[in-house]
């Protein structure tokens, strides 16, 4: 709300106090909603670009709030972010996700993503020990997604808890490629297993030569230091095509389903594409 007049300053003091007590509000639902169990994961296929078979999931968070339905989790994760939410939140979400996984067929992954904000606190080696344990899921088939912002911040001992983390046998992937300042360099910081070709990418290229030409020299990069790519946000056969041309190995997208409970997961035949 912005102020007027003379009375400005009060009226923008009102705005900042609604913001305040709007955050407050938030954050103690939140506290309620992880001690009333009201999250839930749904799952995204990831599918052989060249076979169809479906590989494994991407776990995404959703919040089955009382009131306003399913909140998606762009509106409480970065706030949780911001306290220590993430950290019990995000510590549910593994340790779901490998439940859930643990029944899946042995030769898929389950893909979770793992924030900046989780380093800060804690170490999550400890945490991506415990769910293994406690799921009994096999280390090999879980993949931890973590962005190049995990570097920025406490860079050499955010890769030495990296490194931790793939002695344990789980793959690192590198989430949102091309979206940060410095991606190419932070292939060469870290061994990662894989890398995920962001959607505004995916999104453009078959309109933009230019981006047609960034992912395929990503591709081009990624096989010759022995890293996987998976293509997110693939919607249409066009860019199924043109991402099969350029060798990409895994695509992720509605073409081949939105994110659902693992119900509705089905490993036993190639993904069915929309239309
Ligand atoms: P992300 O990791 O990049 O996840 C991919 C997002 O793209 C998901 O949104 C997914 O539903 C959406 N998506 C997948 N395919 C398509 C497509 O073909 N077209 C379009 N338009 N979108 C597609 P979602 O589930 O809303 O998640 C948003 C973000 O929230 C995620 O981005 C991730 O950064 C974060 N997030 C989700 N779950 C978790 C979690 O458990 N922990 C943490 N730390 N972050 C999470
Ligand atoms: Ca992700
Ligand atoms: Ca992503
Ligand atoms: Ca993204």
């Amino acid at each position: 709300v912005k102020g007027e007049g003379r009375n400005g300053y009060s009226v923008y003091d009102d705005g900042l106090m609604e913001v305040a007590d709007a955050r407050q509000r938030l954050d103690s639902e939140l506290r309620h909603a992880i001690a009333n169990g009201e999250f839930e994961l749904h799952y995204q296929a990831i599918v052989d670009a060249h076979t169809r078979r479906v590989c494994g999931a991407e776990a995404l968070v959703r919040w089955r709030h009382p009131r306003r339905g399913l909140v998606p989790p762009l509106e409480f994760i970065p706030f949780a972010e911001e306290s220590d939410l993430i950290d019990q939140i995000g510590q549910w979400v593994l340790r779901r996700a490998c439940i859930e996984a643990a029944a899946w067929p042995d030769d898929t992954v389950v893909a979770v993503n793992l924030s900046p904000a989780q380093f800060r606190r804690a170490n999550p080696v400890a945490m991506i020990r415990q769910a293994l344990a406690d799921s009994g899921l096999p280390a090999r088939r879980l993949e931890i997604e973590i962005t190049e912002n995990v570097f920025l911040t406490g860079a050499e001992d955010n890769i030495a808890i990296v490194r931790q983390m793939k002695e344990l046998g789980v793959s690192i992937s590198l989430d949102d490629f091309g979206t940060g300042y410095s991606s190419l360099s932070y292939l060469t910081t870290f061994p990662f297993d894989t890398v995920k070709i962001d959607r505004s990418f995916t999104m453009n290229m078959t309109k933009r030569a230019d981006c047609a030409a960034v992912i395929a020299s990503v591709i081009t990069l990624t096989r010759c230091l022995g890293v996987a790519t998976i293509a997110e946000g693939v919607e249409n056969h066009a860019q199924l095509e043109l991402l099969r041309g350029a060798g990409v190995d895994f695509c992720q997208g509605y073409l081949f389903g939105r994110p659902a409970p693992a119900a509705d997961l089905d490993f036993s035949r190639p993904a069915v594409m929309k239309q």
